[in-house]
């Protein structure tokens, strides 16, 4: 695959820089771009030969798989934060509006499509609930309130008492608390498994922001996830930084108490033993299918997530979600070819895994009928087929266990309960899905603005984006105004 940017390509990187990142997922690729906006000389490293983390792509005969992400929310629309960030960092990547936003499938084989605007949202859940109108306004209400407030909270820092009926509320209890009938609450979570836990360890006030974002435009980057990761690197290279490829860091060099390079290994390791009391999210396991001659009109019903129970913790174990990148971008596969990838998030023992050829075959079959089940004759169509577990995740990201988006989002690990920017040494900062605010693309583009702001303030050079940070209206997120 042609790179848009050029790498270092074993050239010797200069003898010292302003700041390292290590790493170029989402969230080192965004604060490098910062960093280097601001003037400062910044190495970017990358164990892996290809930039963006988990939101890679990679190639197989003709087809081009997105490797994990697939939603992106807000990043098309130039009125949010994270919008407006990729506009003023001169971003060009084009975006994909989706319209419905998502699908659920429910055991008894009837489906729900999430419109992408939220009024015609609550208007359908109503007519399809009549007799929850009320609990549904009610639920709505407290969704608007908990979202203003964990904005402000968790993405800006400014923690107020009005959070705190909700500060560890989970999606189960607050369903729970608002409704009796089984199939709103299972529709209500139909999509938990994007966070890679159930929603009885999934925070409701973060759960609030991403479920209201999406009426804020949830997109597709054209081109695909790699699209979007090599232009933040393109762009990050033009502004005058570098980037080192297949560079694996072991050791960040640290001298009197303060992170100076990224060589030997150093004593922070003892600051971090807090964190091996989280728990790491569930790794996603995804299979990917190129197919041959398959109509569009089947792939586009097949689409969303499917529950095999009425229990939406079962997330783990009876629920799957149909992706159809092609439905957004054709061009990803050869003529009148399609793309079909499925995620199933797995609860396992990732250190007890003896077989993982095994694990692999096991979970694939189990895709492949249900599939089959779903859209019949699919088998006959299949051109490339590929399989990814958490061994796989580790393997191209490093992520521990394969986890899919750090550190569990659960109550009990969000806030100052989760890992700061701010290292446990001067000079080390962290950005990413481990750290503060959390998981997801969003939140992991606010951490790196965070870092980047926290660098660039102590030096003669204007604050990196805290006017986008600290100054945006309220209103201006609210999607009941927005639309
Ligand atoms: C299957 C799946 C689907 C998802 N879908 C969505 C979605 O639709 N929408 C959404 O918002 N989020 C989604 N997520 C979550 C989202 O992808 C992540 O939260 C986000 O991409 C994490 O970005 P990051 O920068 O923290 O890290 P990563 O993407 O994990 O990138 C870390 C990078 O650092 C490199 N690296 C690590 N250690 C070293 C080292 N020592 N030396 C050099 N390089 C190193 C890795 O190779 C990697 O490139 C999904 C995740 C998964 C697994």
């Amino acid at each position: 695959m042609k790179r848009s940017f050029k790498g270092l390509k074993g050239g010797a990187p200069n003898d010292s820089y302003d700041a390292v990142i290590i790493g170029a997922g989402i969230g080192g690729l965004i604060c490098a771009n910062l960093l280097a906006r601001e003037g400062l000389r910044v190495l970017l490293t990358e164990q892996h030969y290809m930039v963006g983390g988990y939101c890679s792509t990679f190639r197989r005969r003709g087809y081009t798989f997105d490797a994990a992400t697939h939603f992106y929310p807000l990043l098309g629309n130039s009125g949010t934060i994270t919008g407006k960030l990729l506009q003023e960092l001169g971003i060009r990547t084009e975006w994909v509006k989706m319209d419905p936003v998502d699908h659920f499938h429910f055991p008894d084989g009837s489906s729900f499509s999430v419109p992408a605007d939220f009024e015609p949202y609550l208007a359908k859940l109503k007519r399809e609930f009549p007799d929850e109108a009320n609990n549904l306004d009610q639920f709505f209400e407290v969704v608007r309130e908990v979202y203003l407030l964990g904005l402000l909270c968790y993405f800006r820092g400014h923690d107020t008492d009005r959070l705190g009926p909700y500060r560890d509320m989970t999606v189960r209890e607050a369903l729970d608390r608002s409704f009796r009938n089984e199939k709103i609450k299972l529709l209500l979570a139909g999509d938990c498994g994007h966070w890679g836990s159930p929603p009885s360890r999934t925070s409701f006030v973060f759960d609030s922001m991403l479920r209201l974002s999406y009426f804020l435009g949830n997109y597709y980057p054209r081109g695909g996830s790699q699209a979007f990761a090599d232009e933040l690197a393109r762009r990050f290279e033009e502004l005058g930084g570098q980037i080192l490829m297949r560079s694996l860091v072991r050791r960040i060099l640290v001298n009197k108490g303060s992170a100076c390079g990224v060589e030997v290994e150093t004593e922070a390791a003892g600051g971090l033993e807090s964190l091996r009391k989280l728990r790491p999210s569930h790794p996603c396991f995804l299979t990917y299918f190129g197919l041959r001659d398959m109509p569009v009109e089947v792939l586009r019903e097949a689409e969303g997530y499917y529950w095999d129970s009425w229990d939406s913790d079962q997330v783990a174990t009876s629920a799957f979600k149909i992706f159809v990148p092609t439905l957004f971008e054709p061009a990803l596969a050869p003529s009148g070819g399609q793309i079909v990838i499925v995620q199933k998030l797995t609860d396992l023992d990732y250190e007890a895994m003896i077989d993982w050829t095994a694990h692999k075959l096991t979970i694939e079959q189990y895709i492949i009928t249900n599939l089959e089940r779903r859209i019949p004759g699919l088998q006959e169509k299949i051109a490339v087929k590929l399989s990814a577990s958490a061994l796989t995740s580790h393997k191209y990201t490093l992520n521990h266990h394969g986890a899919m988006l750090g550190w569990e989002m659960s109550p009990d690990q969000l806030g100052s309960k989760r890992p700061d920017v701010v290292g446990p040494i001067k000079n080390l900062y962290f950005v990413g899905h481990w750290t503060q605010p959390g998981g997801g693309i969003t939140p992991v583009i606010v951490s790196a603005m965070r870092a980047a702001e926290m660098i660039t303030r102590g030096r003669n050079v204007a604050p990196v984006e805290a006017a986008a940070l600290a100054g945006a209206n309220a209103d201006e997120l609210n999607p009941r105004q927005s639309g």
